[in-house]
């Protein structure tokens, strides 16, 4: 059996180099057959969501990108110090097709949770920081009548949609979305 399950061809050539090293350093990880299997299943899972045959600089980033994100998660070395993901693939708890699909977060999930927690502590300082001093006649409340309000703006749906206002009325506590 050759080294890669897939017919490889001229335009292989680019992205193969790549695959041999990750294949080489997952193996060292997991073992040679795991490694290998699961450099298969990154590649075929690639490839599936970039729906192309033809290895351009996306492909190749996408590839490289999560490839060195499963090797940093998979080595208990690496300064993620992600101490789990291995042995959830050696004692089969998790597959490498499942693994390969698994959103970036989910690889290590209780940093990803502090970072998490982290983030939004210092965004309700933040918050809090601003309200506490800014407050503007831009917005009508609609409840007092008054024109006291302190807001804040916030990127809560994609980063193509226009910002969240959060707007509280500092005369009655009354607060809505804009
Ligand atoms: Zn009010």
């Amino acid at each position: 059996m050759s080294k890669f399950n897939l017919n490889l061809e001229k335009k292989d050539n680019i992205i193969h180099p790549y695959r041999a090293k990750f294949q080489e350093n997952f193996g060292k990880i997991l073992g040679t057959e795991m490694g290998n299997q699961l450099e298969i299943h990154l590649f075929d899972y690639i490839k599936e969501v970039e729906n192309t045959d033809f290895y351009d600089k996306s492909f190749e980033e996408h590839y490289l990108d999560d490839a060195l994100s499963l090797y940093r998660n998979l080595n208990p070395e690496a300064s993620v110090s992600n101490n789990y993901l291995k042995d959830q693939i050696l004692s089969n708890t998790l597959s490498p097709y499942n693994l390969v699909r698994m959103p970036k977060k989910d690889l290590f999930r209780p940093k990803w949770d502090k970072i998490e927690e982290t983030r939004l502590k210092d965004i309700k300082t933040e918050i809090e920081e601003k309200c506490s001093v800014v407050t503007t006649d831009m917005f009508r409340c609609g409840k007092c009548k008054k024109r006291k309000c302190s807001y804040y703006q916030l990127q809560i749906r994609s980063q193509d949609e226009p910002m969240t206002t959060f707007v509280t009325c500092v005369e009655c506590g009354n607060s809505w979305r804009e």
